[in-house]
Order: structure tokens, then C-alpha cells, then sequence
């Protein structure tokens, strides 16, 4: 059985990083499949290998001088190359990236060219074959990814291959050129390398020892969180979450094959399992609190409401005529309220104000807005009872006003509204009550 081992770009920021991330390897024979992401930041004010690439290729495309930006990159890979005393030399390959950059490739090119060299560096250090991801990782003409001829062209790929690095982040169009995923995209070619070899675990490491229960920023050193499952972390993923990039999860789901998420500074830390189902109970009865400010609730009051067949949609109808999607609609017997996310709506409200009266003749409609949405989540809530109420009799002691209640008949979570400004007290009230208070 392989596992596939993912690396995250402040993993391998430097050479000191990729000994880290050498010693990793080379402590589990199962670590076979490597997929390598751009070096990252090496300390807070540094930048991103590919943010430089994608500031270097506007350069180029603009048809300015970009020589001193794209030696900065040279010598980034250098002082890995040099810290790791490796016999390679990248003259070659930046030769015709210049080349590439002046013929204008395109910015996911430029981009990929972090990932791409990375990966050679780390194929060298390793010992292990070289995969460039442009081979085997296929996008369709119109821009999606193309998950089963990938799958398919990875298996026959690396059929035979004992082991291999194959880079992060991006792949090809049919006729070669490159497309990138988005942002933190190497989360998901390691998902879909894991997929293909039926990998028995995915490992994705990063600077992080898995989830935490809450945001750290509004939470002094919140726990962690040891199993999770691909729902549960979906639902707080949108929520805000961000641990690893949301499509990440679904090639692996698709296998059942579980994500460890671990920590390349701390690799004795048993990090996060993320898993498609799990008789393992979470240690509290909530597996993580997430949020979002810049909600506007949109009131719409009717006498009678209840009793009209079809007002639902027709309100509806005046949001999707102006194309904006809605987060809930909580309703009670003469009120129905629309949440949207503030900047959508805020330039198009009296559209669709004037939209609702049109279609659905209300007695009056009234905007709320600077409103947040907190979403409880939890697989244990299921089966407890009383979590509803803990979570408001919590938020009552601590002043907030509930503005907004909805869960969700899988009663995997429970979504909240309270105003922007009660946000962080909301957080860490019930933060303290399933956590503080059961320690
Ligand atoms: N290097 C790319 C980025 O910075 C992709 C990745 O790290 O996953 O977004």
C-alpha cells in the first residue's frame, strides 16, 4: 500500500524545510508518491514563489524588462538547490521560461513554473522519478477539469512507477498549454494522484497540526480537531474554514480513501483524519464553530403569506432574475426573510425590491444589513440532545441577539445570524460552553 504525501509551499520555503520534509519521507516506506507545492513564504513579510511568477509574467506581458524579477526566482531555487547540495543546475529550464515569458505562454504557465521546478528539485533530493503534471493532469477546452481521462492517464502513467514526484497545481489542455486549478490548487492533485494509485491514505502536509475547533484569531489557541468528516468539513469550509481547497476532498471521497492533514514542524503530531464516515465521537459534542460577516437579511412581510401558493418562488424569482444566490430563508406565517451576501446585493437592492413588489405584491419589505452567519457544526449533535439550547442559552449570557435560526434536517449543523459587531463575543460564547467548560 502507497501513500501519496503532499506538500505545502511553507514546507518546502527552503532548504531547511526540504530536509524536514526529506527526513518525513524517508521515515515511512509507504510515502511514495510526492506532490511538491511552490516554495512558500520563509517568514511573514516574505513572498510566495508563485506571487513573484505571476508579478514577473505581467512584467513580460506588458512587454517590459522582467531579468531582475525572474533572477530573484533563479536564486530562490538556488539557495534550496545549494542548502540541499544537489548537483543540478536549473540553467536550462529558466532559459526557457525566459523564452516562454516573452512569448507571452499566459499567466497559468508562468504560474505552474513554481510548482514545475520544485518538483524537479524534490525529484533529485529524493531519488524519485519526475512527473511533469501537464502529462497526466487534463483540463477540457472549456476550462473544467477532466477527472477520468486524468484518472486514467495518471494510473497508466504510473503503473510500474515505484516512485514518483509529480508537482502540484497544474496540468494541460489537450494541446499542451497549461491551466493551473485556483489558489491552493495542489491540494487537489494530490487528491487526484491518491485517487488514481488507490492510495490508502492521503497526507497533506502543512504549518498547521490539522483543524482547529475555531478560528485561532478569535480564539486564543483553540484545539484540534482529531477526526472530522468530508461533510462536516464542507459545511464549515464554507463557512470560512480553511485548511485545505474545498475540491480537494471530492477525487479521494469518491475512493473513500481518508486525509490526514499533519504538521511539517511538528511530524510527531497525529494532525486531523478527515474521513467519509466514522463510529469515533468527536471529544465534544461539536466538531467546529465557523463564520462570515457581510450578511443582509431582506424582510418581506405579507398578510397571509402562508396561504399563497407560489410566493416563495416568486420572491425567489426576483433574486434570480438579478443573479444573486441566497444563503437562507427562514419564514414564519406572514414573513419570509432572504439572507444575501451584502457586496452582491448592495448595488443591485432596489432592483430587486422593485423585482418583489412586481411579482409578488408584498405589504412591505424592509433590509437588515451588517449581519453575520455562524455555523455550529457537529455529527454528534444527532445524537444529543439539548445543543440548541446550550448554544442560545450561551449567547443569551453573553448579550448577543439571535437574529436568525436555521438547522438543517441532516442535523449536522446549526446556522446562526447575529449582527457583524456581536460576531467574535457569539465565537467564543459557545466556543466556551462545548469546549472551555468540558475541559
Ligand atoms: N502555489 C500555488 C498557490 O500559491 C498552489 C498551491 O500552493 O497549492 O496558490
Amino acid at each position: 500500500m502507497n501513500k501519496v504525501v503532499k506538500f505545502g509551499g511553507s514546507s518546502l520555503a527552503s532548504a531547511e524545510q526540504f530536509k524536514k520534509v526529506g527526513a518525513i519521507i524517508r521515515a515511512d516506506d509507504e510515502r511514495k508518491f510526492v506532490v511538491p507545492s511552490a516554495p512558500g513564504k520563509r517568514s511573514s513579510d516574505d513572498t510566495k514563489v508563485t506571487d513573484m511568477l505571476y508579478a514577473c509574467y505581467e512584467l513580460a506581458e506588458q512587454g517590459k524588462d522582467f531579468t531582475e524579477q525572474l533572477q530573484a526566482i533563479k536564486d530562490r531555487y538556488q539557495e534550496i538547490i545549494d542548502g540541499l547540495e544537489l548537483k543540478l543546475s536549473l540553467d536550462k529550464e529558466f532559459k526557457g521560461i525566459e523564452k516562454n515569458f516573452k512569448e507571452k505562454a499566459g499567466s497559468d504557465y508562468a504560474a505552474s513554473r513554481g510548482e514545475y521546478l520544485n518538483g524537479i528539485i524534490m525529484a533529485k533530493y529524493l531519488g524519485y522519478e519526475f512527473v511533469d503534471a501537464a502529462t497526466v493532469i487534463r483540463f477540457k477546452p472549456d476550462g473544467e477539469h477532466d477527472a477520468e481521462l486524468t484518472n486514467q492517464l495518471l494510473r497508466e502513467r504510473l503503473s510500474g512507477v515505484k516512485a514518483a514526484v509529480i508537482p502540484g497545481f497544474y496540468g494541460a489542455y489537450e494541446d499542451g498549454r497549461v491551466k493551473t486549478f485556483s489558489r491552493g490548487g495542489s491540494d487537489i492533485t494530490g487528491s487526484i494522484v491518491a485517487r488514481a494509485i488507490k492510495a490508502n491514505v492521503y497526507e497533506n502536509w502543512t504549518d498547521v497540526s490539522g483543524v482547529l475547533v475555531a478560528d485561532p484569531r478569535i480564539i486564543y489557541k483553540p484545539e484540534g480537531v482529531e477526526t472530522i468528516t468530508y461533510r462536516e468539513l464542507r459545511e464549515l469550509a464554507y463557512m470560512g474554514f480553511s485548511v485545505l481547497h474545498e475540491d480537494a476532498i471530492f477525487p479521494v471521497r469518491s475512493e473513500g480513501i481518508p486525509i490526514n492533514i499533519r504538521n511539517t514542524n511538528a511530524p510527531d503530531d497525529n494532525g486531523t483524519w478527515i474521513v467519509e464516515s466514522t463510529c469515533q465521537k468527536s471529544k465534544y459534542v461539536i466538531t467546529g464553530i465557523a463564520g462570515k460577516k457581510g450578511f443582509c437579511a431582506v424582510n418581506i412581510e405579507k398578510e397571509m403569506m402562508n396561504s399563497e401558493i407560489g410566493f416563495g418562488r416568486k420572491v425567489l424569482q426576483a433574486f434570480e432574475e438579478n443573479e444573486i444566490s441566497f444563503e437562507h430563508v427562514p419564514s414564519g406565517i406572514d414573513t419570509m426573510t432572504v439572507f444575501v451576501h451584502q457586496d452582491e446585493f448592495m448595488h443591485k437592492e432596489q432592483k430587486v425590491v422593485s423585482g418583489i413588489h412586481r411579482l409578488a405584491d408584498p405589504d412591505s419589505i424592509d433590509i437588515e444589513a451588517d449581519l453575520a452567519l455562524i455555523a455550529v457544526v457537529g455529527r454528534g449533535m444527532k445524537s444529543t440532545r439539548g445543543t440548541a439550547g446550550r448554544i442560545f442559552s450561551a449567547l443569551a449570557h453573553a448579550n448577543v441577539n439571535v437574529k436568525m435560526i436555521d438547522q438543517g434536517s441532516s442535523e449536522l449543523n446549526i446556522i446562526i445570524g447575529v449582527a457583524n459587531a456581536d460576531f467574535e463575543t457569539a465565537i467564543k460564547a459557545i466556543y466556551d460552553i462545548f469546549v472551555i467548560s468540558q475541559i
